[in-house]
């Protein structure tokens, strides 16, 4: 084990460790400054039970089982029969010329089927797709990939299926949203764009690691979703080249997990100290070891991370609470009532905050204006 894979270790304490997917890579990545999530989701530390020990929890991406069920049985109709109803809308929709596909289930074998032995499996086939003369009509269902964040290889074991097309391997994503009249709730396809670029990127990784060029991964992926409010499945192509862009952004500006580490105790631990399954830890001294690693909230947090109550709570009556726009406007100026002092001319502005307090008075004149007009 290395020094950097002991300290992790004591970080996350007793607890097994959460793996990364691509719904927590695409969150890491929309908050690339935060090093306690980037922290945390390196060492496999279950944010949400700590949340719930410091007595604010939230609930992120958790679907009814009613959704669950639904979503698991769209995706078997999908891939029933090696792929069938797949091939079929692969050539309905996206014009697949390819008549029959070899269907390759990457799946677990048994429970001793370890993830390092289904990475090798899935680095074999994909790179063998790769490589292959011509169109290699082939489904890999549950391939394992792996992509490196903040300097550390985290294994990513998405719900989709490859396949070859022409000389480049394309994405199939498939999700249970419905698309009605050829619409679907934008944010749901933008998460969906968000992780599909994960899922490309780390494809990439791994051919490039292979000598093989990153341009045999196609940037356009085949989102298949249930179609109107029934369960017949509909194909359609979104390209993930911005996504893809941004998550490269993002993850060259994470610093590495070691250079973060340096900067922490070495005794720095969020064991729960579990007892019976239950925690018994001391909620003041988590809260304390919490408080030892910076964050930086947003309001998107709310929607993306187990913590979200507990940084908001941290956070509160500080600018940052209002938004990454007003953040970035209000730059040099930390506390809400240092913003409101400003605006109504009962504090001076520093040389750096001159900028914004000019912002703050035209916006508190512009408001008062408005209140006079309505009396
Ligand atoms: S909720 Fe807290 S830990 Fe999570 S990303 Fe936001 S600031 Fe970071």
């Amino acid at each position: 084990m290395t020094v950097v894979e002991h300290r992790l270790t004591v970080i996350r304490g007793a607890a097994p460790r959460r793996p990364h997917n691509a719904r927590t890579l695409a969150a890491l990545a929309a908050n690339p400054g935060c090093r306690r999530r980037a922290l945390m989701d390196a060492a496999g530390v279950d944010k949400g039970a700590v949340a719930s020990r410091l007595g604010m929890p939230v609930s992120i991406g958790q679907m009814s089982s009613i959704a669950l069920a639904r979503g698991m049985s769209f995706e078997a109709q999908v891939k029933a029969e090696g792929g069938a109803e797949l091939l079929r809308l692969l050539r309905e929709h996206i014009g697949l010329p390819i008549a029959q596909a070899h269907y390759h289930d990457l799946n677990p074998a048994d429970e001793d089927d370890r993830i390092t032995s289904r990475l090798r499996r899935s680095q074999h086939a994909l790179q063998e797709a790769a490589t292959a003369d011509g169109a290699v009509g082939t489904m890999f269902d549950h391939p394992i990939l792996q992509l490196k964040v903040n300097g550390l290889a985290v294994f990513i074991e998405p719900d989709l299926v490859a396949f070859k097309f022409g000389d480049r391997l394309r994405v199939v994503e498939i999700k249970s949203f419905p698309i009605v009249d050829g619409t679907a709730d934008p944010g749901k396809v933008a998460a969906a764009a968000q992780q599909s670029a994960v899922y490309v990127m780390a494809l990439q990784e791994m051919l490039r690691g292979s000598g093989l060029s990153g341009d045999l991964v196609s940037h356009d992926v085949i989102l298949v979703c249930p179609k109107d409010f029934t369960n017949q499945p509909v194909a359609v192509v979104i390209d993930v080249r911005k996504q893809l862009a941004s998550l490269r952004r993002q993850l060259i500006r994470m610093e590495s997990i070691e250079s973060l580490l340096n900067l922490l105790p070495e005794a720095l631990t969020f064991d729960l100290r579990e007892h019976d399954g239950q925690a018994t830890r001391d909620p003041e001294d988590l809260a304390n070891a919490v408080a030892q690693v910076s964050a930086r909230y947003s309001p998107e947090c709310l929607g993306s991370c187990e913590l979200a109550g507990v940084c908001r709570a941290e956070a509160a009556r500080t600018v940052p609470v209002l938004g990454r726009t007003v953040r970035e406007d209000l730059g040099g100026i930390d506390s809400i009532t240092e913003a409101v002092e400003l605006a109504t001319g009962r504090r001076v502005p520093g040389q750096e905050q001159r900028q914004a307090a000019a912002i703050l008075q035209a916006a508190y004149r512009m408001r008062q204006q408005a209140l006079e007009a309505v009396r």
